[in-house]
């Protein structure tokens, strides 16, 4: 049982790995990030479209191993269109699978579960969660930036 559920997570796997949703860059980001993962070579860039604390578009660039270039594109395909609250959780949601520390939301992360076998392999965690603390630290940098221009009139 175990190894026809692997079979079918590493053919989701694959298949993003070669066919990439959301690949490239964006003409006028509201903001773009970049990460690096040394110990196995791979980058990411990802830039986002940010209208009304929604992410309207999204894409990614980068290159390295199958799985960090898989979870970039599983990534986008899953935070598109979703607010930054939303995507925040998710983010929170598939580092704790990654983790293991909690049982996700099989429904909420769609093919991201197939990502989940990547955990018997610890040196590839990082691959796995690359994409996503760029996208964090992209997401952080735009709050960072929003609340910089609002000035004195937000209180908190
Ligand atoms: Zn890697």
């Amino acid at each position: 049982m175990a190894s026809g559920l692997d079979d079918l997570y590493r053919d989701i796997i694959l298949d993003h790995y070669r066919t990439p949703r959301n690949r490239g860059r964006l003409e006028k980001p509201d903001v773009a990030t970049q990460g690096s993962n040394p110990l196995c070579g791979d980058e990411i860039e990802v830039s986002l479209m940010i209208r009304d604390g929604r992410i309207e578009d999204v894409r990614f660039d980068g290159k390295g191993c199958s799985i960090s270039q898989a979870s970039a594109s599983m990534m986008t395909e899953s935070i598109k269109g979703k607010s930054l609250d939303e995507a925040k959780a998710l983010i929170a949601l598939f580092k704790g699978m990654m983790h293991g520390d909690e049982t996700p939301d099989v429904d909420e992360l769609g093919d991201l579960e197939s990502l989940q076998g990547v955990r018997k392999y610890p040196v590839r965690i990082k691959c796995a969660l690359l994409s996503w603390s760029t996208l964090l630290e992209g997401i952080e940098l735009h709050e960072k930036s929003t609340r910089a221009a609002q000035g004195s009139t937000r209180t908190t």
